[in-house]
């Protein structure tokens, strides 16, 4: 009897979570709706390619589809098991699914940031790339991974600490930084659920300090990803993965 009480619980609240999906329209009002007048210059910063197709991809739908200008700066080749030429291929292809323009995408292969859980990325020199960045493209927004970088990759780490660093030795204070909040294993592998968890942070923190982005173009993640084909392979054994949801604060 207890166990079909359980059943049955999960079933409703399972039912409840796909409605809420598609039936209950996203509402934020993260960077102003995206108007003409509002429109921004906004630079993602991830460690490797596929960080923006696996992490990031409901916030680059939700950004291009609000008509916000994107860049993305990538630090790495991701060459940690020497296939980074084919990874940067595949990640100009992901980006031609995002509908990020080509010309805004920049792949890094610098020696001192090289993909790697024992590679230490130095936050000064993070800092001073992002600098130019923010400087020659006119960014209005950066956003990035927390601290803990979802997958808990210690490039992921060293890309938000950079950032950090950069807001303060540099930034003129004019510039908005989001970073991707992480969340815990139960939660990451919860499925739909999730989305009434993510909610509840949302509503926790005062308005605007936090945004739940509903995923409104999962095929398109999931296609991007699948440009990722070297990465399909290496999952098996890889701890990287990511969630549906965007969760920025
Ligand atoms: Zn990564």
């Amino acid at each position: 009897m207890g166990l079909i009480f359980i059943i049955i619980s999960i079933s409703i609240v399972w039912v409840a979570s796909l409605w809420k999906i598609f039936f209950s329209h996203s509402k934020s009002a993260f960077l102003n709706e995206g108007t003409p007048l509002h429109k921004k210059n906004v630079l993602l910063v991830v460690a490797h390619p596929d960080d923006e197709s696996m992490f990031f991809s409901p916030t680059i739908n939700y950004l291009t589809s609000k008509g916000h200008n994107l860049y993305l700066l990538c630090l790495s080749i991701g060459n940690a098991d020497g296939m980074g030429s084919s990874r940067k291929d595949e990640l100009f292809r992901a980006c031609v699914v995002h509908k990020i323009q080509l010309q805004q995408v920049n792949v890094l292969d610098h020696p001192e940031l090289q993909d790697g859980f024992g590679q230490v990325w130095n936050h000064g020199l993070v800092a001073q790339i992002i600098e130019e960045e923010v400087y020659s493209h006119v960014i209005d927004v950066i956003i990035t991974f927390d601290s803990y970088g979802v997958s808990g990759h210690c490039n992921h780490g060293d890309v938000h600490y950079g950032v950090r660093k950069f807001l303060h030795d540099s930034s003129p204070g004019n510039i908005e930084a989001w970073e991707l909040v992480s969340i815990n294993i139960m939660r990451k592998y919860s499925g739909l659920f999730d989305i009434w968890m993510s909610n509840l942070d949302v509503m926790q923190h005062p308005s605007g300090v936090m945004h739940c982005l509903l995923n409104e173009h999962p095929l398109k993640s999931f296609q991007a990803m699948a440009e990722h084909s070297s990465q399909w392979a290496l999952n098996r054994v890889s701890s990287d993965d990511g969630s549906d949801w965007s969760v920025l604060g």
